[in-house]
């Protein structure tokens, strides 16, 4: 038995103040939440409902990341709404997307909605009641509260804001410098003069060393495998030639839209198909933007196939500027220990440092660590099954929000609460006030398989979370699709009626 995915009762029943009852209760005040709000909004706009978040502010990741040069690293044309256009450039800074959702926030007079520095708990679920009781630690007040809901939908994201994956090296205590994580990046540290030393091989790696990179003496990014890059430019012609046009932003949105998604779906169906082809087209894409006699083979041709693991965004290549213009390199090996000024490598090379940031990574969290039960018995979501990525076997009135890796997240927030506002419908015209993904007879026996099939895509973080993560079965519905192609097809014509839902 998994210890982390185990979930215990809720606690604390007799001195939790009653905080109200809402149709439906949003857990995230992110992306996800935030969409997820709106789409609801939009579809029952009697149904009272509330958002709560464990952050003072609104945006989760945009809002808990601040290090230099945050920014996206998939295009805002995807990654913003369906029902909301994006303006700005393709790729943007986090600021750029707060002050996005800023206007989402506005626009539909969804603050009021919103409540801070709330942290659940647990959340029990009631069949007698029908309803959700869902305990709250107010980290503003210090108070335990109670709110109850009809349907719990949970928008908390997948990695724990509050502890960033931090491995442990070696000699770390004697080094006499500063390390860093760039989740918890100081306001005021001073750059200047310092050699500094990147670890990590990820988007956040390769968005910091150019932000920081003139700043400092010198940034040494240091990998122990190497990745995948792609360097499109910020701006986007077409979207210049459109806005010069004077078209209606909406029309511009929806153009720019689909043209990513096709090159999306593209990428993704070559490095299905011909994953050699896309091998190929990245190295050489980097090539001329390297320079002259770059040991590519060590530090850009990594060992797994293209979309394995995310493939790095570099806008207008501004981390291979810094490489060429001297500013920053690469060391490809592994750490063997930290020394007091800075860290060895197995092949004896001493790298100086004074400050190292670990761009190390996430730790997930599963449902945001939330301890669910229902009727009383404690739910270990390691041993339950998702219904289309999108619910969870014997867990009834809950749906949660996972994005898509490979597109844009967002994608899947417009798509998913799509599908829950068409099951609220659904339950609605029934007369249900429960529904419970239940696997049917014939799905009792069928292959249970990780959450995420490792030949598909296996990312740290991923990797080291799936003893934590419930299952998929062999078998639609019971399986959580990577693919925004296919779920665009799919999810709008899934089938609320094929057994696997039962109403109550
Ligand atoms: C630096 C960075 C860049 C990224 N760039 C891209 C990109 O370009 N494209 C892309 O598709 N994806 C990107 N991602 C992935 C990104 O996480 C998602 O795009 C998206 O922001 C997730 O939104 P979310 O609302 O689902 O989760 P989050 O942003 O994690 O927000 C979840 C919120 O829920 C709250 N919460 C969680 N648990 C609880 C609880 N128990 N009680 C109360 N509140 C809780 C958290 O406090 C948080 O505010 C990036 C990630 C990072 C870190």
């Amino acid at each position: 038995m998994t210890t982390a995915a185990r979930t215990a009762p809720a606690q604390g029943t007799a001195e939790r103040e009653d905080a109200g009852h809402f149709d439906v209760l949003i857990v995230g005040a992110g992306v996800s939440g935030i969409g997820a709000a709106r789409h609801l909004q939009d579809h029952f706009p009697d149904r009272t409902f509330v958002i709560l978040d464990a952050q003072d502010n609104r945006g989760g990741t945009w809002w808990t990341h601040r290090y230099p040069g945050v920014r996206s690293d998939s295009d805002l044309f995807t990654y913003g709404y369906r029902f909301k256009p994006w303006r700005g450039p393709s790729i943007a800074a986090g600021d750029e997307i707060l002050a996005y959702l800023d206007e989402v926030l506005d626009e539909y007079d969804l603050r009021q909605h919103v409540r801070y520095r709330h942290r659940v708990i647990a959340a029990s679920w009631s069949t007698e009641d029908r309803r959700w009781s869902v305990d709250v630690t107010r980290d503003d007040t210090g108070q335990q509260v109670r709110f109850t809901t009809g349907f719990l939908w949970m928008c908390q994201g997948y990695f724990n804001h509050a502890k960033p994956y931090q491995p442990r090296w070696e000699g770390m205590e004697r080094f006499a410098g500063l390390i860093v994580h760039p989740k918890r990046w100081p306001e005021d540290l001073d750059l200047s003069g310092k050699r500094i030393v990147v670890i990590g091989s990820g988007a956040t790696a390769a968005t910091l060393i150019p932000a920081i990179a003139g700043k400092a003496e010198h940034v040494t990014k240091l990998q122990r495998s190497p990745s995948y890059w792609f360097a499109p430019p910020t701006t986007h012609e077409l979207a210049v030639t459109l806005r010069s046009l004077d078209i209606p932003e909406e029309w511009t949105y929806e153009i720019l839209r689909r043209q990513y998604i096709q090159l999306t779906d593209w990428l993704a169906r070559t490095a299905r198909e011909a994953p050699g082809d896309l091998h190929t087209f990245l190295i050489e894409s980097m090539r001329p933007l390297l320079p002259e006699g770059f040991d590519i083979e060590k530090h850009f041709t990594p060992r797994y196939r293209p979309w394995q693991q995310r493939i790095a965004i570099v806008p207008d290549g501004d981390l291979f500027a810094v490489l060429r213009e001297g500013k920053a390199s690469i060391v490809t090996d592994t750490i063997e220990s930290f020394t007091e000024h800075g860290i060895k490598v197995s092949s004896g090379e001493e790298i100086p440092a004074d400050i190292v940031v670990s761009a190390t990574g996430f730790t997930m969290s599963v449902l945001g660590d939330v301890a669910f039960t229902v009727d009383g018995e404690p739910v270990d979501l390691a041993e339950r099954v998702t219904w289309r990525g999108i619910m969870i076997s014997g867990v009834p009135n809950m749906a949660y929000i996972f994005g898509y890796f490979r597109h844009s997240w967002t994608l899947r927030v417009d798509l998913v609460s799509d599908l829950v506002c068409r099951l609220l419908a659904h339950m609605q015209d029934r007369g249900a006030t429960m529904v419970v993904p239940t696997l049917r007879p014939r799905d009792q026996d069928m292959e249970l398989r990780p959450w995420c099939d490792p030949e598909n895509f296996n990312p740290g973080y991923v990797m080291r979370s799936q003893h934590i993560l419930f299952r998929q079965g062999d078998r639609e519905p019971w399986t959580h699709l990577l693919e925004h192609e296919q779920e665009r097809e799919i999810l709008p014509k899934a089938d609320l009626e094929d057994g696997t839902l039962v109403y109550r």
